[in-house]
């Protein structure tokens, strides 16, 4: 049992994560392993849970020759001779379905997801990425970001289709208040929005189990970014609401089993952690929008104050704008159109 320095309410009960092409097993019939992401977050977290005959996939990693190199390591070594049953994909992000496809095609698994998350693979896996025409570049003059880094984040989508692989073409959804059968075991899917769309989380209270997806990790704040498709969607208020409808369902005392970073202990206090960053937020943003009018991309050095790669700058874009709107739907800021064509707010 280890407790983060920062808050001592957060308990890690395994000091380190597995190594590459190792397993650890963090309850009766659950497995963890971890597969490399070539990004500043390196690493996302698979987790294996006891079915008939062999193990249901939890998350599939992103497709890449480490991502593919990681399975042949886990069903070589330490899962030798068994047998994968399903995967269950959480959400749509390239690190966490990216290997759907090939899974799918290799060891024959059914793939489980929500409709919604489904769906939005589909669409960002279209030519081109989910990036598309005018609109979307206009989206992003409109607030103030500069050509170099919104032409880098108009063909991020690129990224999409070359780091995941075409999920099979039949499903099954699952959804909210649905009790999935693994094994022996049911589990309750419980589902959030604001990272994702829909997002499946799965909780088994009889053991205290929480598969939290990137719903809540702990240290990392979840990104709760808007999208040019819907711009004026209140992301970040749809995360706060349904962190708290977790908060209410599932009990403070469950393990929780991330999408990144360690499982933990400490499932209500990392919510209310979370909750009070995003207030925190806002309020640079209120005393940044009471001196003068600021467009969204005036605000990123209000909010971060740490130096951003145009990539990051992209990810930090949608996460202040998420920020945004959430104020602006609670009447705490207004906007200000230029005559530059550039929105700005104050409150
Ligand atoms: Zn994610």
């Amino acid at each position: 049992m280890q407790h983060d320095p920062a808050n001592p309410a957060l308990v890690y009960p395994f000091a380190t994560p597995p190594a590459p092409g190792e397993i650890t097993e963090v309850a009766p019939g659950v497995l963890w392993f971890r597969l490399k992401l070539p990004f500043a977050l390196n690493h996302v977290n698979i987790y294996l849970i006891e079915d008939d005959g062999g193990w249901l996939v939890l998350d599939t990693g992103l497709a890449t020759d480490d991502g593919r190199n990681g399975w042949d390591a886990i069903m070589n070594g330490p899962l030798a001779g068994q047998r994968l049953t399903a995967m269950l994909v959480t959400h749509f992000h390239p690190d966490h379905v990216g290997l759907a496809g090939w899974l799918a095609e290799r060891y024959g698994l059914q793939l489980r997801m929500t409709r919604t998350e489904y769906l939005f693979h589909l669409q960002a896996r279209q030519p081109g990425g989910d990036m598309r025409g005018e609109a979307h570049r206009d989206f992003y003059r409109h607030h103030g970001l500069g050509e170099e880094v919104t032409e880098l984040v108009m063909t991020r989508g690129h990224g999409y289709l070359r780091r995941t692989t075409l999920a099979p073409p039949v499903y099954k959804r699952i959804q909210q208040g649905d009790h999935q059968r693994v094994g022996g075991r049911e589990f309750e899917i419980l589902t959030g929005g604001g990272h994702a769309v829909e997002q499946a989380m799965l909780h088994r209270p009889q053991e205290k189990l929480f598969f939290a997806a990137d719903q809540v990790i702990a240290k990392i704040s979840p990104n709760v970014s808007v999208h040019p498709m819907e711009p004026d969607q209140d992301a970040l208020g749809t995360y706060l609401t349904d962190l708290g409808a977790l908060r209410g369902a599932v009990g403070p005392d469950v393990l929780v089993l991330p999408g990144h970073g360690l499982p933990f202990y400490g499932l209500h206090a990392r919510i209310d952690e979370l909750t009070s960053h995003h207030a925190e937020r806002c309020g640079l943003i209120a005393k940044a929008c009471g001196l003068h009018p600021m467009t969204v991309t005036d605000l990123l050095p209000h909010v971060f104050d740490r130096e951003l790669d145009p990539h990051q700058m992209g990810f930090a874009f949608g996460e202040v704008l998420a920020h945004v709107n959430y104020m602006q739907g609670r009447g705490e800021l207004r906007e200000e159109p230029g005559n530059d064509g550039v929105m700005r707010f104050r409150t």
